[in-house]
C-alpha cells in the first residue's frame, strides 16, 4: 500500500475521509451542519479511472477547469455531476450547455447572452454561479465585486438562465502567509456580497469557494460548496488530461 507520507496520500476512500473530517471539524467550531457543505472533486489533470474512484468513494460532484477534459471525462464516468469551475470562452459555451454542468465561472454579460441563447435553442435553463474576483487579482478571473450584482440582476432575467450563487478564488497567500488566514477576508466580502443578492433574489443562495489549502476558512465563511483538487486527487499532473488518440 502506499506509505502516508502526507495529508493526501492513501486511497481514494482514505482521501475522502481525510477531507470529510477537515469540513467536519471546521462545521463544528462555527455550530454549521457537515450536510450543508457540498465537496466537488476537482479532477484536473488526472484521468477517468483517478475521477470514477473519488466518485465511487462518495463524491459525485466533479469539477473541472477546461471544456473540453470535462466533456472528454463525461463519456468515461458514470454517476457524476458536473461542474465547470475554470474561464469559459463564448465559442465553447454550446458545449457545456445541455449537458448537466453548473457552469461556476459567469464573469461577464456577453457570457450570459451566449449561455442563455444557447440554452434556449436547447430548450433548457442553464444554470450558473457568478464568479467574484473580490481578491482583484489580476491572475485570476470574476468580475469586479462592484459589479458582482448588477451581473447577477442582468443574468438572471435572461430566459434560460439561472443564477444560483456566487463563486471566488482568492489571490495566492505569500510564501509565510497562512493560506486560511489570507484567504479568509476574500471568502467574507464574497459572503456580504452572496447576502446582499439573496436579500433581493432568493434563488441566490450558493457560495462556491475553498480549496484544499484554504477550507477551513471557506466553511467558517458559509461556503456551500467547496471545490478540492489535491486533496482528493494528489498532484496534478503536468497538463490536462487527454484521451489517447483523439479530442474525445
Ligand atoms: C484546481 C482548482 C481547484 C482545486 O485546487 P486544490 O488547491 O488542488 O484543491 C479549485 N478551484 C478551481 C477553480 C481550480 O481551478
Amino acid at each position: 500500500m502506499t506509505p502516508t507520507t502526507s495529508a493526501h496520500a492513501g486511497t481514494p476512500v482514505e482521501r475522502v475521509a481525510t477531507a470529510r473530517a477537515r469540513i467536519e471539524a471546521a462545521c463544528e467550531r462555527v455550530g454549521r451542519r457537515a450536510s450543508s457543505v457540498v465537496i466537488i472533486g476537482v479532477g484536473k489533470t488526472h484521468g477517468p479511472e483517478a475521477v470514477q474512484a473519488i466518485v465511487d468513494a462518495g463524491v459525485p460532484d466533479i469539477g473541472e477547469n477546461r471544456v473540453d477534459e470535462l466533456r472528454a471525462k463525461q463519456g468515461r464516468v458514470s454517476g457524476a455531476h458536473w461542474h465547470l469551475v475554470g474561464r469559459l470562452q463564448r465559442n465553447k459555451a454550446r458545449d457545456v450547455v445541455g449537458h448537466h454542468v453548473l457552469v461556476h465561472s459567469l464573469d461577464r454579460r456577453s457570457l450570459a447572452d451566449v449561455l442563455s441563447r444557447r440554452a434556449q435553442d436547447a430548450d433548457v435553463v442553464q444554470r450558473a454561479l457568478v464568479q467574484v474576483n473580490v481578491g482583484e487579482d489580476p491572475a485570476k478571473g470574476g468580475c469586479e465585486a462592484d459589479e458582482a450584482l448588477e451581473l447577477v440582476a442582468y443574468a438572471r432575467e435572461l430566459p434560460h438562465l439561472s443564477v444560483e450563487g456566487l463563486m471566488t478564488i482568492p489571490p495566492l497567500p505569500g510564501p509565510s502567509d497562512d493560506a486560511n488566514d489570507a484567504a479568509q477576508p476574500h471568502f467574507a466580502a464574497l459572503r456580504r456580497l452572496r447576502d446582499e443578492a439573496r436579500g433581493r433574489w432568493p434563488e441566490v443562495v450558493h457560495l462556491s469557494m475553498g480549496m484544499t489549502a484554504d477550507v477551513e476558512a471557506a466553511v467558517s465563511e458559509g461556503a456551500t460548496m467547496v471545490r478540492l483538487g489535491t486533496a482528493l486527487f494528489g498532484p496534478r499532473g503536468s497538463g490536462p488530461w487527454r484521451p489517447a488518440g483523439g479530442n474525445r
